[in-house]
C-alpha cells in the first residue's frame, strides 16, 4: 500500500533531494514500557515505521526507559509483541535508552565542565517558584554559580548515593528569562534511589527525557525525529542540547498531532488505572484501545492500516470519531469473515407439520453476492428451532417484517413460515412459538406471486451448540471521557460488555481461536482465546450497524481529514436550562451561547482568560468563541492547565482577523504558537511574517503569473467555464502560501480574466 504523502513525508522527501544526511533516512519509535501500546502509538508506529520503507531506511525500536519506578520487563514483550503483531520488524535495531547511561553520564560532566550544567539545591517547589510565570523572567537559582569544581564533585557523589532523593538535581544553565519556560534551567537529572529493570541498581540519578531523548537520537544517528505536538516547546531545548553536548551527529524533531478517539481514553495512565482497579479484564480487554485489546476483540492489522491511513498526518488538534475506525473494521471484516447463523435471545419454535424426527441438510452458503468467494456448509434443519426473541413481536407495528401471530416470514436458507400460535408460560411470558412451514419455499423463495418480505435466522434446537457471546460496546459513553474535570471513571459505560448465552449453528463446533465470523443479522464476531473444545467464546468486534457511514453519507470513501469531526466544545450538550448559575451568569451578562458558557465556566483557566481579556479591552463574543473552540482544544491536546499566555494577549488576536491581517487559518497558527511561545499575536505575526498578503501589487504579481502558467484554463474559462475561477484563486493563494485574501485574490483575478 503507498501512503498518500503529507507534511512530514515531504519534508523528508525533499531532505533526500537535498541530499542531508546522504540521503539516508533513520526514524525511531521510543515508547516507555510503562504499559501496553495503544491505537494512538499504531498511529506513530505506521508513521514511522511507514516512512523507513518508504524512503528505504531503517526505523529503530527503542525503549525509552529512564523512569525506574514505573518500567517493567513484561512492558517491553508486549511492545515488541504488539509492534512486530502490526506488521513491522525492526531486525538488529532494538535499543534501550537504559544502555547510554555512561555515555549521557559522561556528557554531563562535560557540560559541567564547559560551565553550562550545575548541581542545584533547591527543593522542586522552589524550583518551581524560581522558574516564574509565563511573560515574567524567573530568578536564578543561588546554586547557579557555582565553580566549575564544586558541580563536579556534587554531580559525582549524587551518582554515588551520597544524597537523599529530592535534595538535589542537575540543571542546565541556559536562560532564567527564557519566553520559553523549557529554556529556564531545566532539569537534566534527578536522584531515584530505585532499583531498574535492567540496569538493577547500578545507578541511583537518571536522566530527564528532554536529556536522555535528544541524544539517544544523536547516538542512534536518527535522521528524522517525529514526536507528538506537546513536544513542540521541548524542540528548543532539543537542539540547544544536542548543540551544547557537541555530540556529532545531529538529529531534527518535527511533531505532529497526537490521535485523540471520542468514547475511549488514550493516555497510559488512565488504562493502567482501568487495569489496576479492575474495570477491564486486563491490558487485552477488548474493551481497551489498546493494540492487545483490539486483536483480542477481532480488528485485524490491515484494519488498523487502513485506519491510521486514513487519519493521515497532519499538525491541527481533532478528535478522531470512533464511527469512523467502527466503519473500517466493518470494511475489512465484511470481506473475511463467513456469514453464519447464531441466535443471542433463543425462544423456542416448534414446526408443527414438521414430521418427527426428520432432519434436513440444508445448503447455505458461506459469501454473500458481493463478497466475491466461494464455499458454503450444510445447516441441519428440524422440527423444533430457536429464533431470536428480539424477532417476534405479538402486536407488531405496520413495518414490522418478522413474527408475529397470522404473519409469514422466510427463514434463512430454509423455508416460509407462518405463525399459528403463542405460548405462554405461568407469568403470561413467551414460552415458545407453534408454525408451519410451506414446503414448497424449501431454501427460501416465496411462492409464485406472493411477497415475503422478513427474513431471520435460525438454529436447529437439536443440533445448535451452546456458546457464550460476549458483546463490547464503547469503553465511555461520552465523547470526551473526563471533560469539564470530571473524573473519567464517571464516564466509563456500564453496558460495555454483556455477555449472553447463544445458540448457534453446529458447523461452528470446528471454530477455532482467531476466526472471524458474521453472525448474520447480527455483527461481526471473533472467537476468543477462552474458547475450549465443545465451548466456543465469540467476542462481538463491532455491529453490522454503521454510524459513520450514516454520518457522512454512504456514496463515496472517506477521508477522515476531509470530514474533521472537530473536538467538540466540553460537555455535554443541552439547553441553557441545565447551565450551572455561574455559567449560566456568564451567559446572560455577555450574550454568550450555552455552549461558550459551560465550557468557560468549567475550567479555571479559561474563565481567567475570559476575564483578563475583557479587563484589557476585548470584545466578549469573539473571545469567548476563541476559548470554547480552540483555546481548549489546545490546552487538552497539549496536556496544559493554564495557557502560557494572559488574556490581554488572546484579546489581541481577534481584532486581527477582524482587521483583515490574519485568516481564521492564520489566527490558529498564531494561536498555536502562542502556546509554544509564550508571545503576543502581533510579535508572532510580524516575526513570521504571517499576515495575509493584502498588498494588492504582491497579489496582482502572483495572479499575472498563475494566469501566464495556466493558459489552458484560462482559455476554458473564456469558453464559458466560469468553474475554473476556484480552481484559478486556489493556485494564487497557494503561491502566496496561503496567505492571500480570498475574496482580494477573487476580485484580481476576475479584473485580469477580464
Ligand atoms: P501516554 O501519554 O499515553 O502515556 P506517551 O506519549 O507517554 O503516551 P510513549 O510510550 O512515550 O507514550 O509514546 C511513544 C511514542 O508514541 C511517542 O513518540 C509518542 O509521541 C507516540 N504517541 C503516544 N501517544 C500517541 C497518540 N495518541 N497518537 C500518536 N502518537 C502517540
Ligand atoms: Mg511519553
Amino acid at each position: 500500500m503507498t501512503e498518500p504523502s503529507d507534511f512530514i513525508r515531504d519534508m523528508i522527501g525533499a531532505d533526500v533531494a537535498a541530499g542531508l544526511h546522504d540521503g539516508r533516512v533513520c526514524t525511531r519509535f521510543p515508547p516507555e514500557p510503562n504499559g501496553y501500546l495503544h491505537i494512538g502509538h499504531a498511529k506513530s508506529i505506521h508513521l514511522n515505521f511507514g516512512i523507513a520503507k518508504q524512503f528505504g531506511g531503517v526505523c529503530h525500536l527503542r525503549m525509552d526507559d529512564t523512569n525506574p519506578t514505573t518500567e517493567d520487563p513484561e512492558y517491553v514483550a508486549a511492545i515488541q509483541r504488539d509492534v512486530r503483531w502490526l506488521g513491522f520488524e525492526w531486525g538488529q535495531n532494538m535499543f534501550y535508552a537504559s544502555d547510554y547511561y555512561e555515555r549521557l553520564y559522561e556528557l554531563a560532566e562535560g557540560l559541567i565542565q564547559k560551565g553550562r550544567a550545575y548541581v542545584c539545591d533547591l527543593t522542586e517547589a522552589d524550583m518551581g517558584e524560581y522558574r516564574g510565570k509565563v511573560g515574567e523572567p524567573g530568578k536564578e537559582s543561588p546554586y547557579r554559580n557555582r565553580s566549575v569544581e564544586e558541580n563536579l564533585d556534587r554531580f559525582r557523589r549524587m551518582r554515588k548515593g551520597e544524597f537523599k532523593e529530592g535534595s538535589c538535581t542537575l540543571r542546565a544553565k541556559i536562560d532564567m528569562a527564557s519566553p520559553n519556560m523549557k529554556m529556564r534551567d531545566p532539569p537534566l537529572y534527578r536522584i531515584k534511589h530505585a532499583h531498574h529493570y535492567r540496569t538493577g541498581d547500578a545507578w541511583c540519578i537518571y536522566p530527564l527525557y528532554d536529556y536522555a531523548h535528544c541524544l539517544s537520537d544523536s547516538f542512534e544517528k536518527i535522521t528524522h525525529s517525529l514526536c507528538t505536538m506537546e513536544f513542540e516547546s521541548a524542540r528548543e531545548l532539543y537542539d540547544w542540547v544536542v548543540a551544547a553536548t557537541e555530540v556529532p551527529h545531529v538529529p531534527r524533531q518535527t511533531e505532529f498531532a497526537r490521535l485523540n478517539l471520542s468514547y475511549t481514553v488514550m493516555s497510559k495512565r488512565r488504562l493502567l488505572e482501568l487495569v489496576e482497579k479492575k474495570l477491564v479484564r486486563g491490558w487485552d480487554d477488548p474493551r481497551m484501545p489498546t493494540i492487545a485489546g483490539l486483536r483480542r476483540r477481532g480488528v485485524t492489522r490491515e484494519a488498523i492500516a487502513e485506519f491510521c491511513s486514513r487519519i493521515g498526518v497532519a499538525k491541527n488538534l481533532s478528535i478522531v470519531d470512533m464511527a469512523l475506525l467502527e466503519h473500517v473494521i466493518r470494511e475489512d471484516l465484511n470481506q473475511r469473515s463467513p456469514r453464519v447463523m447464531a441466535v443471542l435471545k433463543p425462544i423456542e419454535v416448534l414446526i408443527e407439520n414438521y414430521p418427527e424426527g426428520e432432519v434436513e441438510q440444508l445448503d447455505a452458503p458461506y459469501w454473500p453476492h458481493d463478497v466475491p468467494k466461494e464455499g458454503s456448509r450444510k445447516v441441519p434443519f428440524s422440527r423444533t428451532i430457536y429464533v431470536d426473541r428480539d424477532d417476534f413481536l405479538e402486536n407488531p407495528p405496520k413495518d414490522f417484517h418478522r413474527l408475529s401471530p397470522g404473519k409469514r416470514v422466510r427463514l434463512r436458507h430454509a423455508y416460509v413460515v407462518t405463525c399459528k400460535e403463542v405460548i405462554k408460560d405461568a407469568n403470561g411470558d413467551l414460552a415458545r412459538l407453534v408454525c408451519t412451514y410451506d414446503p414448497a419455499t424449501r431454501g427460501g423463495s416465496a411462492p409464485a406471486g406472493e411477497k415475503v418480505a422478513g427474513t431471520i435466522q435460525w438454529v436447529s434446537a437439536a443440533h445448535a451448540l451452546d456458546a457464550e457471546v460476549r458483546i463490547y460496546d464503547r469503553l465511555c459513553r461520552v465523547e470526551s471521557p473526563g471533560d469539564g474535570g470530571r473524573d473519567f471513571l464517571e464516564d466509563l459505560n456500564p453496558d460495555s460488555l454483556s455477555v449472553v448465552q447463544a445458540k448457534v449453528e453446529p458447523s461452528l463446533s470446528s471454530a477455532a481461536e482467531g476466526q472471524h465470523y458474521q453472525f448474520e443479522r447480527v455483527g461481526f464476531f471473533f472467537v476468543d482465546p477462552d474458547t475450549r473444545p465443545g465451548a466456543p467464546v465469540f467476542n462481538r468486534t463491532v455491529a453490522l450497524k454503521d454510524g459513520w457511514a450514516k454520518l457522512v453519507g454512504k456514496s463515496e470513501p472517506v477521508k477522515a481529514e476531509a470530514k474533521p469531526r472537530e473536538a467538540k466544545a466540553a460537555a455535554p450538550k443541552g439547553d441553557a436550562k441545565e447551565l450551572t448559575p455561574a455559567a449560566k451568569a456568564l451567559a446572560e451578562q455577555h450574550a454568550l451561547s450555552a455552549d461558550e458558557a459551560r465550557v468557560i465556566s468549567s475550567e479555571p483557566a479559561l474563565a481567567a482568560l475570559f476575564e483578563g481579556a475583557l479587563a484589557a479591552g476585548a470584545a466578549a463574543k469573539p473571545i469567548a468563541s476563541l476559548l470554547a473552540n480552540d483555546v481548549v482544544r489546545e490546552l487538552r491536546a497539549r496536556r496544559l492547565e493554564k495557557a502560557p499566555f494572559d488574556g490581554a494577549a488572546l484579546g489581541e488576536l481577534p481584532p486581527l482577523v477582524a482587521s483583515g491581517t490574519l485568516s481564521t487559518k492564520l489566527a490558529k497558527e498564531v494561536l498555536a504558537e502562542m502556546f509554544v511561545r509564550g508571545a503576543r499575536p502581533a510579535e508572532i505575526v510580524k516575526e513570521k511574517g504571517l499576515s495575509q498578503v493584502s498588498d494588492a501589487g504582491a497579489v496582482e504579481a502572483a495572479v499575472a503569473q498563475v494566469l501566464a502558467d495556466n493558459p489552458d484554463t484560462v482559455a476554458r474559462y473564456k469558453a464559458g467555464n466560469a468553474n475554473v475561477v476556484g480552481a484559478l484563486v486556489g493556485m494564487v493563494i497557494k503561491s502566496l502560501q496561503g496567505r492571500a485574501n480570498p475574496k482580494v485574490v477573487n476580485e484580481i483575478l476576475k479584473k485580469q480574466l477580464g
